[in-house]
């Protein structure tokens, strides 16, 4: 290809604004889009939340014959057959959830051509029925999700994908696009040798989510509290996930909160299946769900306006952490990732790795990944540099958008106090918790340690001067940097790295804020934006409230989730722009031709009943 407009782009263009409303490609998108208008072959790595559906809805529409839709998550073909039908596009699904019928029905248009989009389960193609049905059929294209599951190496493997590289010898003709939010390059060879030609276009962006804002603290016994205020203060009304390590945890917290009048739901797998489902939609459904859940909650979830994504509890790597974390923002809009931990905490992680049955080898890398994580939230520096350079991406600078760019921390070394804590597990016999050594050092004297003789001991109450918060923080970056690590009988033991640093080698630095719960920044509003209607005045906010309750009943009316009758950017747009006519509603991001003929008249008439109301309230005429 040359850099000539790709024939097709037209078409495809036309159809991002007339159905989707939107004004322009970003350009990623505009270079998988463009490839496969010409029939090309292409690779789409992008993180989630850039847009990658687009990149085959589009064309799939402006091409002839019907796009088939290969995806693993029966939830997300569901969402987004809706999502497309509500635009007036012919989409339907074909998986383990229909009828006989209901699949006889849905075949009969594939080959009749009734259908811009076809969505269908890996194991579902590959059988010998389906095959004949497409035969019969004119495929536009085929663009595989998740693609990474085809990779033995990656971290999601799917026996039923190996079998879709029958679709290279079949259908040499029709275009392919494999698509995924993370593969390293190995998985990414994998992906192209088995499913593309050798000349596909890969399109890779980085991993960075900007729009997400990254905010670590301290537990100190006040998490919930710390996380009431959070929502209360930054989310108020907003969808949000709270991710808790145990089912018990989940209903406690979720009682908890729903006392103090957040719309709260439990998810996890110790609840009826009917129960966890019904939680599940409401959260999709409505505007200000919480879901507290165990990590069981989020696959194929793509609910785009979740505001916050907290965690009470560690998350068990930095990729999962990421990918958790990942689940907000999807729309792009200023959304924060919140996580509060502590020296319990770690004290855990770390255990359930030395009692994991895995050989050696193994757990050796589980400790890296451990300490990787401990790292991340220990930091002082820039978060996102080191959650991206976790996944060899290179953001160049710090971000200004994490907890630790916003507050910059001061830090002052503690190679002194980590020399005596670490002396101090020593002659303890390395058999005690950090508890018990901190009260050794701090001299505590009393009937345990008398009977333990520790008052005679050469660190008894060296580090009287130092402050119990101050000592736990220098604990738990010794077991985060693994220089300490607990030992089968609750006790902590020096590791080699332990032993050198007790010696002399190395040092170990504290930020102030490691010391003190509560002291996270949350950052004043004017200098960050953390919800949609930021940047909007007091009327304009009326408006977006008042036109959200509207959004609700057109969706309930609809039974569809609010989200897809519009977005909240294009609701912000709205209240911010007030347009007057069909031409305005045109230029809201999201809103193209059908929307304008399903609601634009409600949507017009509530704001002009918004603006009466204001008329009014300021006692002038219109
Ligand atoms: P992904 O599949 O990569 O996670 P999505 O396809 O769900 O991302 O898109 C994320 C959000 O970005 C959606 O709300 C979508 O409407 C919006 N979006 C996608 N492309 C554009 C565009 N060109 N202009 C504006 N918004 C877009
Ligand atoms: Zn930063």
């Amino acid at each position: 290809m040359t850099s000539a407009p790709a024939p097709g782009t037209d078409a495809a263009r036309r159809v991002l604004t007339d159905v989707f409303g939107f004004d322009a490609f970003r350009p990623s998108q505009l270079d998988v889009v463009e490839r496969l208008m010409a029939g090309g072959d292409v690779m789409v790595v992008m993180p989630t939340g850039s847009g990658k559906s687009l990149c085959y809805q589009i064309p799939a529409i402006a091409r002839e014959g019907t796009g088939i839709i290969i995806s693993p998550l029966i939830a997300l073909m569901r969402d987004q057959v809706e999502d497309l039908r509500e635009r007036g596009v012919r989409a339907a699904y074909l998986n383990s959830t229909l009828s006989f019928e209901g699949a006889r029905a849905v075949e009969e248009r594939l080959v009749g051509g009734d259908l811009d989009l076809l969505y269908v389960s890996p194991e579902r193609l590959v059988t010998a029925s389906f095959l004949a049905l497409l035969d019969d059929a004119q495929p536009a294209l085929f663009a595989v999700d998740e693609a990474h599951c085809v990779s033995q190496w990656g971290h999601d493997f799917r026996p039923d994908y190996v079998g879709l590289s029958l679709l290279r010898e079949r259908y040499p003709w029709v275009p392919r696009v494999a698509l995924t939010a993370t593969a390293d390059s190995r998985t990414r060879a994998e992906i192209s040798d088995r499913l593309l030609r050798s000349d596909a276009l890969h399109v890779v962006t980085g991993f960075d989510r900007p729009n997400i804002r990254y905010l670590v603290g301290l537990d100190d016994g006040s998490a919930r509290e710390q996380l009431l205020q959070f929502i209360e203060q930054r989310h108020p009304g907003a969808a949000g996930i709270v991710y808790c390590l145990s089912r018990k945890m989940v209903d406690d917290v979720t009682g908890w909160l729903r006392q103090r009048d957040i719309e709260a739901l439990p998810y996890h797998a110790g609840m009826e299946p009917a129960d966890r489902d019904a939680n599940q939609q409401r959260f999709r459904r409505e505007d200000g769900v919480v879901v507290v859940a165990t990590i069981a909650f989020g696959m194929g979830i793509d609910k785009p306006d979740v505001r916050f994504v907290a965690h009470l509890s560690l998350p068990k790597s930095l990729e999962a952490y990421y990918q958790e974390t990942g689940r907000a923002g999807r729309d792009g809009l200023p959304s924060e990732a919140w996580m509060r931990y502590g020296l319990a905490d770690v004290v855990q992680q770390r255990r359930f790795v030395e009692d994991s049955k895995a050989d050696e080898e193994h757990k050796r890398l589980e400790h890296r990944r451990l300490e990787a994580l401990l790292g991340y939230c220990e930091a002082t520096g820039c978060r996102r540099r080191i959650l991206l350079g976790y996944f060899d991406d290179d953001p160049g600078d710090d971000c200004g958008n994490c907890d630790n760019c916003i507050e910059p921390q001061e830090t002052y070394d503690a190679t002194e106090e980590a020399r005596k804590a670490l002396a101090c597990v020593y002659r303890t016999e390395q058999r005690f918790g950090a508890a018990y050594v901190i009260a050794v050092l701090r001299g505590r004297d009393d009937e345990r340690m008398r009977r333990n003789s520790h008052h005679e001991l050469s660190t008894f109450g060296i580090g009287a001067n130092v402050d119990e918060r101050t000592w736990q923080a220098v604990f738990r970056q010794l077991l985060a940097r693994g220089e300490l690590t607990p030992t089968d009988h609750g006790g902590l033991r020096l590791t080699d790295a332990g032993a050198a640093l007790m010696r002399g080698d190395g040092e170990l630095r504290l930020g102030r804020r490691q010391l003190s719960a509560g002291a996270g920044p949350a950052p004043r509003r004017p200098r960050s934006d953390a919800a949609p209607t930021d940047g909007l005045d007091a009327a304009a906010r009326a408006r977006f409230d008042r036109l959200r309750a509207v959004r609700l009943d057109l969706a309930r009316a609809q039974g569809v989730p609010a989200y897809v009758v519009l977005g909240d950017a294009g609701l912000a747009a709205l209240a911010r722009d007030m347009p007057r006519d069909e031409a305005g509603l045109l230029r809201v991001p999201g809103i193209g031709k059908v929307k304008v003929e399903r609601y634009g008249a409600a949507l017009l008439a509530a704001l002009t009943d918004a603006a009466d109301e204001a008329d009014s309230a300021d006692g002038t005429d219109a």
